[in-house]
């Protein structure tokens, strides 16, 4: 059973358009069942009808398409009910339909299963049989087991089917359009640039290339060099192996020297493919070829066939011009799974968007994407990533979506939206000096969160009044081993030196989770119940202290840091981290600088602190909330999982009740408090926060503006009055769309996003 799964999904995999998908799956499926008849029908989007897609044993004795109402025949109503149905006779069913140019009354006994992904009925798996008997247990399992494995496999192809080539004439005008999550609001108009990790064939994109020759002699050369390693490898091992064994380098040095592999590449690279794309393309399919092969010894050729494709690809890759190169203006930058670091690679000024198939709007890279001012789509599962380069999109930052090959029509729509922003950050900045406080008085306090040093002027462009949380794993995600703390100190100075007087709260290293740094890599089944944060740094004190003695160097003079320990979910860590602190302070101090002992604080993000408001308040001068993580252990929803990212909200009833108890209990207590994760940026969530007493928000640069303008049009007792309406609703859902209607009513949702955008 797993091996006729894999079997399938692999040669899927390589299969160029959707009806070839489905020939794949009718066939592999008949075979393995070994029933007369299988066949695959598909809901059309649109009429809602079961159109039959492909089948192996059913004749058709005209060319017409086989369509079925939604709730006609045997087929309808599996997928009505959702449910298997598995007949003897199929023909004595009240639901059966005989479609009169089938031979489908020849058949007696019905298996039918839907295919659903993501609770929605894709289709119906069916097989047949002439005999009059029921399918037994074990082969119906065997149908919903392969169904339920190949609906994400059809989702997949159905999403992408519609791009099948580099040919230019199958990429008409065609608004395609792929779903994701909003990552970072705005609209970007630009070219894809296909970013993709070194060495990884299976993520090298197709680039279109014109000068032919020069490709061929790229190829050439990468082979021949790959040869002589081989060689060389052969020789330095010969003494070490066996005949048998030195073989193996004769198969590799045989599969290299074979010209019709060499001739297939350059084939490709004839019908236009660069040469890494062509690469790619011939190793794919040679894979899958022996991949698919009953015997286990020819099945491993696949994985040297693999190990070659990536040695040719490393030499074509010394040469491959800079990253850097590939950027014009305007560029949208677009990867499998971009991480924050990426950002630090690409040239910030030329991008307008950025897309990755991976991830979510609470991954790094997306928050970063949103100090930047970068809209930003995220988990675009279903992009057909590598075909992109060069190719115009369209991120639609605030619904989550990307569009390739835009109609004019939409072009100007989304134009229009652009036009539209800019005047709205117009109009913010008519608030910039000005305080932010309600309309009847009440004083809020604005903070942004920082990590790059490129935020310090934008911060203060956009009217900060101080650093809430300076993320400091940035610096260290950006180098290939860990700062020194001196280059530690001067990065810090430039931050607590460009906010000065305002306070610069610097937060401990918080790595592990999702941010890993590339040189101290950490594999964990469970990396956000893993060694995170203060644990990791607790562990090892040397990259700690350093890091405190760093920071209190840097605040020599200025008197202006505040350090922030993340991820605490215990006391003892905190006294622990304290008396670190403690210690760091005294040493700077005896070493002759001029420092006092900063303000130490805790983040509340996971739900043991909550509960430990007032033994934390004991210790610590400060509390700020981090509503990201708090959000996803709360909800027990993985930020960075597209796949339940649709239960992630800020605004669901558990995470408003948990954020107002911390903020009741904190003013029982002697402790400042703030809000830092995504939410204090979100208008709405400002509102709330707002309203149930946290008075200090810290955001992301690009969103300071907005929650500013949004606070100074409302009164607090408009603000309660809506977080009245909102703390008892059942779910997240009912608490957004009731905050948008209190927005509209009260005249500030244009403050909010540009009208042509429809609400999150
Ligand atoms: C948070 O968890 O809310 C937070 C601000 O920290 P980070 O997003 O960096 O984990
Ligand atoms: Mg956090």
């Amino acid at each position: 059973m797993l091996d006729l799964l894999r079997r399938i999904t692999q040669e899927v995999n390589t299969a160029q358009s959707l009806p070839m998908v489905l020939d794949i799956i009718v066939r592999r499926v008949q075979h393995a069942m070994r029933a007369e008849v299988c066949s695959i029908y598909l809901v059309d989007p649109n009429t809602k009808h079961y159109v039959l897609m492909s089948t192996k044993g059913l004749s058709l004795s005209t060319n017409d398409t086989i369509s079925l109402k939604p709730d006609e025949g045997l087929v309808g109503l599996v997928g009505k009910r959702a449910e298997p149905i598995n007949l003897a006779d199929a023909r004595v069913h009240p639901a059966f339909h005989h479609v009169k140019t089938t031979n489908e009354d020849e058949f007696q006994a019905f298996l039918g299963v839907p295919i659903i992904h993501h609770r929605q009925v894709l289709g119906v798996l069916v097989v047949q049989h002439a005999e009059k008997r029921r399918f037994d247990e074990g082969e119906e399992a065997l149908l919903i087991t392969l169904s339920a494995q190949l609906a994400g496999v059809i989702a997949h192809a159905e999403a992408t089917g519609a791009i099948t080539s580099l040919n230019a004439s199958s990429k008409e005008e065609s608004d395609l359009r792929y779903k994701g999550l909003a990552g970072s609001d705005g609209v970007g108009l630009g070219r894809a640039v296909v970013v993709y990790p070194p060495a990884d064939l299976s993520a090298v994109p197709d680039i279109a290339v014109n000068n032919i020759q020069a490709e061929i002699e790229k190829f050439k050369n990468a082979l021949t060099a790959a040869r002589t390693d081989i060689h060389k490898a052969s020789e330095r091992l010969s003494e070490h192996l066996s005949s048998d064994e030195k073989a193996l380098f004769d198969v590799y040095l045989k599969m290299l020297d074979d010209n019709t592999f060499s001739l297939e590449v350059e084939g490709k690279i004839h019908s236009g493919n660069w040469a890494q794309g062509a690469l790619r393309e011939v190793v794919q399919s040679h894979v899958a070829n022996f991949e698919e092969m009953d015997d286990p010894y020819l099945r491993e050729r696949a994985s040297d066939l693999r190990d070659l494709g990536r040695r040719i690809l490393s030499h074509l890759q010394k040469n491959a011009p800079d990253l850097s190169e590939r950027f014009s203006t305007p560029a949208i930058i677009v990867g499998e799974e971009l991480t924050a670091s990426t950002l630090g690679e690409v040239p910030l000024d030329k991008v307008v968007g950025i897309v990755s198939v991976m991830g979510s709007s609470n991954s790094h890279v997306a928050i970063l994407a949103r100090a930047l001012g970068i809209p930003t789509v995220m988990g675009v599962l279903d992009l057909p990533y590598t075909q992109l380069e060069a190719v115009n999109l369209i991120v639609d930052g605030y619904q989550g979506k990307v569009f390739t090959y835009a109609s004019d029509t939409l072009v100007a729509k989304y134009q229009h939206i652009v036009d539209e922003e800019k005047a709205l950050e117009e109009e913010y900045l008519t608030f910039r000096d000005l305080p932010c406080e309600t309309i009847d008085g009440h004083r809020m306090f604005l903070h942004v969160n920082t990590g790059l040093s490129a935020d310090i002027g934008r911060s203060l462009h956009r009217g900060a009044e101080g650093v809430g949380l300076y993320r400091t794993e940035v610096l260290f995600m950006v180098r290939d081993r860990f700062p020194t703390e001196a280059e530690q100190e001067i990065i810090y100075r430039q931050q607590l030196e460009g906010f000065y007087p305002a306070p610069v709260t610097a937060r401990t290293l918080d790595i592990g989770g999702d941010k890993a740094l590339p040189y101290f890599p950490i594999h964990e089944e469970n990396p956000f119940l893993g060694w995170r944060g203060i644990r990791i740094t607790l562990d090892h004190l040397e990259i700690f202290v350093a890091q405190i003695r760093a920071m209190i160097k840097a605040s020599s003079g200025l008197h202006n840091l505040k350090i922030m320990l993340p991820m605490v979910s215990n006391v003892a860590e905190v006294e622990d981290a304290l008396a670190l602190v403690r210690r760091g302070y005294a040493e700077v101090k005896e070493e002759g600088y001029d420092v006092v002992m900063p303000e130490v604080g805790v983040m509340i993000e996971v739900p043991a602190a909550v509960y430990q408001i007032k033994q934390l308040a004991g210790l610590v001068d400060f509390m700020s909330v981090g509503t990201n993580d708090l959000t996803q252990y709360l909800l027990a929803v993985d930020r960075n999982n597209p796949r339940v990212a649709n239960l992630y909200s800020s605004f669901h009833p558990a995470v408003l009740r948990s954020l107002y108890s911390v903020v009741q209990d904190a003013q029982k207590e002697n402790v400042t408090l703030s809000v830092c994760g995504e939410m204090a940026g979100d208008p709405m969530g400002a509102i709330l926060l707002m309203a149930m007493g946290y008075d200090v928000l810290s955001m992301s640069a690009t969103g300071l503006p907005k929650a500013k303008a949004v606070i100074r049009n409302v009164s607090v007792f408009q603000a309660r009055e809506m977080l009245r309406q909102v703390i008892d609703l059942p779910h997240a859902d009912a608490v957004v769309r009731t905050m948008n209607r209190l927005l509209r009513e009260a005249n500030i949702e244009r403050l909010v996003r540009p009208i042509n955008t429809k609400e999150k």
